[in-house]
Formats: C-alpha cells, structure tokens, sequence
C-alpha cells in the first residue's frame, strides 16, 4: 500500500488495473477498480500489514465494466455490502441488455464478463456522488466510463495514460469509440489536479 495523498493510496497487490484506496471520510472509505477476483486475499493481507481492514469499504467505485478493473467488485460487495458505482451503459453490458460496441470487447466477454455486483449506483454524467468526491462521464473507452475526482487527485481508469506527468492517449484498438475518447482525454487533461491515477500506468504527479 503506498500512499499517495493524504486520502488516496495505491494498493499494489491487486491483480489486473491499479487498485486505489480512497479515505473519504470517519467511516467512509472507497476501494477504486479492484482487478480480478484472484488477487482479493493478496489485497486484504495488503491492508492488514498498513493497519487497515478490508471490512472498512463501503464504496467501491468502477470508472469501467473491463474484466481487469471490476471482476472482484461482486465479490467485494459481498463480502463488505459497500455500494457499487457503475456507468449505466457498462451496467447494460455486464447484465447482457447491450452488446459490447467492439469485436474486440465481444470476444473478450465471451470469455469472461464480470458478474455484476449488488449495491448498484448507476452512474450516467457528471455528479457528485459523495461530498467532494466527482463523478465524471469520460465515455469512449467505453460508453459508461467515467473518472473520479477528488480534492486534488483524478482517477482516470483507463480514460488515459499518464507518460511523465501528463495524460497521453490509450491504444485506439482498446477503444470502442475513438471520437469520444479523444474529447474525454481533452477534458481530463483540462482539470487542474496534482495527481493522475490511471488503470494502467504508474501513479504519478501532474506536470
Ligand atoms: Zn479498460
């Protein structure tokens, strides 16, 4: 576990995305993208040496449905009842109402398509979820992503890449929507934060 801010830790055990630990409050903590179900006992020995408990969640928040990001959070769910927060048309995804936009993403689901967790909050646009803990709709990658910002940290899923402090775009063959996803870059580099968190680089400080 290594922190970060003063509220945000990176819990890198987890297997799959980043993993973020967000202290929201006394007795409000969210775990961000908890990665695949396999590496649900290398993150509660994780919190266990920091001093924490797994037990303390009580949001766990997805900027995404991708198997690497969200295949835990049903499980975690279960074991702690946090709240879910997930974008609507990712929800859709995960419950078999809509078809993933890509081939790509429809072979992938074939394989392996997370079960969709209880304590569902659908998100679909800009919100603040929580006090002082922002919602925003980054869709592209796919059509219910968003990141999540707080205080002087945004948690950019896989809206971006950070490459020496600033947000570069992802591969376009991991995007559904190429246009949307060049907006939602242009959006997110526009915020004036001191920390990126991304699902797939290195957390990093703003330049
Ligand atoms: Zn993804």
């Amino acid at each position: 576990m290594k922190q970060l801010t003063d509220r945000v830790s990176w819990l890198t055990d987890a297997v799959g995305a980043n993993c973020y630990w967000i202290d929201l409050g006394p007795d409000q903590v969210a775990i961000v993208d908890p990665g695949f179900t396999v590496g649900l006992n290398r993150v509660a020995r994780e919190l266990r040496r920091a001093g924490r408990s797994p037990y303390e969640v009580t949001e766990i928040l997805l900027t995404h449905g991708d198997v690497d990001h969200a295949h835990a959070a049903a499980e975690w769910q279960r074991r702690t009842g946090a709240r879910t927060w997930l974008g609507a048309a990712d929800a859709a995804i995960l419950t078999g109402a809509a078809r993933p936009a890509s081939p790509r993403r429809q072979f992938t689901s074939r394989i392996l398509t997370p079960e969709l967790p209880g304590g569902l909050q659908l998100l679909d646009g800009d919100a603040e979820i929580l006090p002082g803990l922002v919602a925003l709709k980054t869709a592209g990658h796919t059509p219910g992503h968003h990141a999540f910002r707080l205080a002087n940290t945004l948690l950019v899923g896989d809206a971006a890449l950070c490459t020496e402090g600033r947000l570069e775009p992802m591969p376009a063959f991991l995007d559904d929507d190429v246009r949307h996803s060049a907006a939602a870059l242009a959006r997110l580099r526009a915020i004036e934060v001191d920390w990126y968190c991304c699902g797939h680089s290195e957390p990093a400080r703003r330049r």
